[in-house]
């Protein structure tokens, strides 16, 4: 993999000034495939600087202009597709397909979206005897994890660029080579310099100085709920805004007039998809005690289907943490119906796909986010328990209710407290608003309710 050993900042690729780098590592076979450098605080502070200088020419910028830059982003990305498709491979481990169709076929729609939302969106509104504008937030610090790399970079630059703010991205660890690719992508869209900006980094070091740096405006956040809570406490103290798209724990619920092999065939893929490293995964199944084991039998079979055709987890730390996990659930009394705690093979962070019966609802594995391909299904014995489960934790991220019509699940859907659920398997839309409700996050993501995240308001009255 070609790595830049270098910083993009003020339209340019510059050495850090730190003398340590990272290694990016490809979970599926542990070899070291690139070198990228750890970024320190004054490497953040340059890029804050660029942004800000670049802020009120971007900000001024027309939003049809805007569009055309976000068109060529989107564009730029395109020419890409394969190779950042290839590199998602390489250092998150996504079975390449899953890297084409979703790691980039999604992102390039979101850029899309914004592409068309920055020309049609209305940035000045009319109340009574006021003129409201909405202005760009101003210099805006993404931090973003990596399991979805590229989308998670897309969510937050795009809107933002849409906004007219400016931009410095601190991506993860991990992935620091997809952003690399952003940056070059950035780079031939032709946005000014400054406008974007990527410092690659540590978490507890370039990430936090730039959450910290005073002249960041907005911080956006997407990772672990621990390291959201100390982002959004930093953020408190500065007064400034802040965004937290943070960790999940969604139920599926099946009601008894569900047609049960799709909502448990769906729900199994569900988990299994990306490796579990999904935050908005349906990793609790609750099933009508009367249809529970004819669930645990599709799903375990389900389950055990995948065999080969996962990918490994991101890096040694999640499969011990993983593996860690199935063994407290064991430990707990819950039953292993497919998968394990062993590792499936000698090489490479794989983790079996894993279905447990008889959780209970106070479970660690239901309670906790274990972020790998592990499912566990709790029984109810009516509505209200059911909504009670599904309730019954500190996350509300997603969800999805299978039922005989829409109609019915609709109606235990709005009971949920959660901030998107899929009605009887509805697709996914990179226009609605992706967000958590307690505490999986403060803000949404997509579309123009992700667009107004980066906008603060101004009234003339006359
Ligand atoms: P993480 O919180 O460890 O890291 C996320 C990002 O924060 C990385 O770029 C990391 O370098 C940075 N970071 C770490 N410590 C920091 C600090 N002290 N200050 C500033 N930045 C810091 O999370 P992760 O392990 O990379 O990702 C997994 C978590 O992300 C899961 O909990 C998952 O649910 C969550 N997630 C949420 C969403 C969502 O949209 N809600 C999406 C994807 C992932």
């Amino acid at each position: 993999m070609k790595a830049h050993d270098g910083m993009y900042i003020d339209g340019e690729w510059r050495a850090g000034t730190g003398n340590t780098t990272i290694s990016v590592v490809n979970p599926a076979d542990e070899q070291t495939i690139a070198e990228v450098p750890a970024g320190t605080a004054e490497d953040i502070d340059a890029a804050v600087r660029a942004a800000r200088a670049a802020l009120p020419g971007w900000a001024a910028t027309p939003p049809a202009e805007r569009s055309v830059r976000i068109a060529a982003l989107r564009d730029a990305l395109a020419v890409r597709k394969d190779e950042l498709a290839e590199t998602i491979t390489a250092e998150l481990g996504s079975p390449l397909p899953f890297s084409e169709a979703v790691q980039v076929g999604l992102p390039l729609k979101v850029a899309g979206s914004y592409a068309d939302l920055a020309a049609s969106y209305p940035f000045e509104e009319k109340v009574g005897n006021s003129t409201v504008y909405l202005e760009p937030v101003g210099v805006v610090g993404a931090i973003t994890p990596w399991n979805y790399p590229l989308h998670q970079i897309v969510n937050k630059v795009a809107p933002a660029l849409a906004a007219g703010c400016t931009i410095v991205l601190k991506p993860a660890e991990d992935t620091p080579l997809t952003a690399q690719l952003f940056a070059e992508a950035a780079h031939d869209a032709g946005l000014p310099p400054g406008v974007f900006n990527l410092v690659t980094g540590l978490g507890p070091v370039a990430g936090q100085a730039l959450a910290e740096h005073p002249d960041v405006d907005l911080v956006s956040f997407t990772g672990s709920t621990a390291v959201g809570r100390q982002i959004g406490a930093t953020a408190g103290a500065a007064v400034k805004r802040v965004a937290l798209e943070l960790g999940g724990k969604s139920a599926n619920v099946i009601l008894p007039s569900a047609d049960l092999a799709t909502a448990v065939s769906r729900g199994v893929a569900n988990v299994m998809s990306n490796s579990g490293q999904t935050c908005s995964a349906w990793t609790r199944m609750l099933v009508h005690s009367e249809r529970y084991e004819e669930a645990v039998e599709l799903a375990a079979a389900a389950a055990a289907k995948y065999g080969d055709r996962i990918g490994p987890l991101v890096n040694a730390k999640q499969q011990q943490r993983v593996r860690g996990y199935i063994e407290k659930g064991v430990a707990e009394g819950a039953r292993l119906v497919a998968g394990g705690p062993e590792a499936p093979r000698e090489k490479g962070y794989f983790v079996s796909p894993t279905v447990f019966a008889d959780v209970t609802p106070d479970m660690t594995i239901a309670q906790e986010e274990i972020f790998g391909p592990v499912l566990s299904i709790i029984r109810y014995e009516d509505e209200d328990d059911a909504l009670r489960i599904a309730n019954g934790t500190v996350y509300g991220l997603a969800g999805a209710v299978w039922a005989g019509d829409d109609a019915e699940a609709v109606a235990f859907a709005r009971r949920l407290d959660t901030g998107q659920v899929d009605i009887n398997g509805g697709r996914f839309n990179p226009l609605a608003p992706f967000g958590g409700y307690k505490q999986s996050g403060v803000g949404r993501e997509l579309g123009a309710h992700g667009l107004a995240e980066y906008l603060q308001t101004k009234s003339l009255q006359f």
